[in-house]
């Protein structure tokens, strides 16, 4: 596996790389200024299940929020510096845990070496971030376009940069909002360097669409065991995308934890609410810390039978419901009282 040969990075309390498990990110889009605010996210954040957080640098403001920020959150903080090396230094003095910079948009040299003499001194991890949407234009005239090769050229012209600098305390991004490209951007770039990757399919869109691209993409690339983080990036609430980061690595076995809801497509022998129920059944599960897995079957044809592959599920009859623990049938249950039965059981899971 690729990434159990990464280079190991410590982003604040936690490592990345080297095998290390797939941590997920999420980025506020709160104003970083507005510490409360701010914290509040993150805080939210937190408990959805993200394990490291970015925020926005773009002001010597939001760089000195960070320090009270840091107080009150738990999870390692990334500041993201665009254009102003100057931000990227007071996000470092102020206790960011890792910056992400684009060189190519820092400017000269020097401004590059002073931020990477601040991380040297420091110890703090660089994330070097390449986007599609700013590949410099002699690499777009090279490969007569956006390609992934161009994208791949240009990070590791960025992590040579500051490799001379004496610096590797180093993590890569690449992004690109066409999937495809995306993934073969990152099957190049396994091949050229073991500095662990941030991956993500980048503008994915809102929470239809985005879901999916993402699950294709990092779909694809995490199970070639490429990827040292992930962040599924979506038009909404920053939560969503901790929600379905965690549905994308549990589908692939890449983490633990969780109730998993399996519920049947309905058709014509449904005779209980059961869309209603799924849903309601999904949102209740995700405050439980159980690592099982929960069936909501339509019908008695098929539901029983699927509800014993589950530790506990429930299959719809006419108005009841039969209630199946580890495969044996348990109960009717009238329909109305259905979620709150499954959540007593829940409740007492042992
Ligand atoms: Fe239809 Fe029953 Fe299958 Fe659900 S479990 S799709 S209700 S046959």
């Amino acid at each position: 596996m690729y990434r159990d040969h990464t280079k190991v990075v410590q982003i604040g309390d936690k490592k990345i790389g080297g095998g290390n498990p797939i941590l997920i990110q999420s980025m506020t889009n709160t104003r970083t200024e507005d510490v409360e605010a701010t914290v509040q996210q993150i805080l939210a954040l937190e408990a959805a299940g993200c394990e490291i957080v970015r925020c926005t640098v773009p002001t010597l403001e939001a760089a000195e929020a960070l320090k009270e920020i840091k107080k009150r959150i738990h999870i390692p903080l990334v500041a993201d510096i665009h254009f102003d090396y100057k931000m990227a230094i007071a996000a470092m003095e102020n206790g960011a845990d890792k910056i992400r910079i684009n060189p190519g948009n820092i400017g000269s040299i020097d401004k590059i070496k002073a931020v990477v003499d601040v991380a040297k001194e420091r110890n703090i991890p660089i994330r070097v971030g390449v986007n599609s949407g700013s590949l410099e234009k002699e690499l777009v005239e090279k490969y007569h376009g956006v390609t992934a090769e161009g994208l791949v050229e240009s990070a590791l012209d960025k992590v040579r940069i500051i490799e001379d600098l004496g610096y590797d305390n180093l993590v890569i991004s690449i992004k690109s909002s066409d999937v495809m490209m995306c993934v073969k951007a990152h099957e190049l770039l396994a091949e050229q360097t073991n500095y662990p990757l941030h991956v993500g399919i980048t503008e994915a869109g809102t929470l239809y669409s985005g879901n999916i691209k993402s699950a294709v993409g990092l779909g694809i690339i995490l199970y070639q065991g490429i990827g040292d983080t992930i962040r599924v990036s979506l038009t909404g609430d920053p939560v969503e995308e901790i929600k379905s980061a965690k549905r994308i690595l549990k589908t692939l076995n890449l983490k633990k934890g969780g109730i998993e809801v399996v519920s049947c497509p309905t058709c014509g022998r449904t005779k209980i609410d059961l869309i209603g129920l799924a849903n309601q059944v999904e949102t209740m599960v995700q405050e439980f810390p159980l690592d099982i897995k929960v069936a909501v079957m339509g019908c008695v044809v098929n539901g029983p039978g699927e509800a014993k592959e589950a530790d506990i599920g429930i299959a719809g009859g006419k108005g009841e419901g039969l209630l199946i623990k580890k495969g044996e049938i348990v109960k009717k249950v009238p329909e109305a009282e259905l979620l709150s039965v499954l959540r007593e059981e829940l409740e007492n899971w042992k």
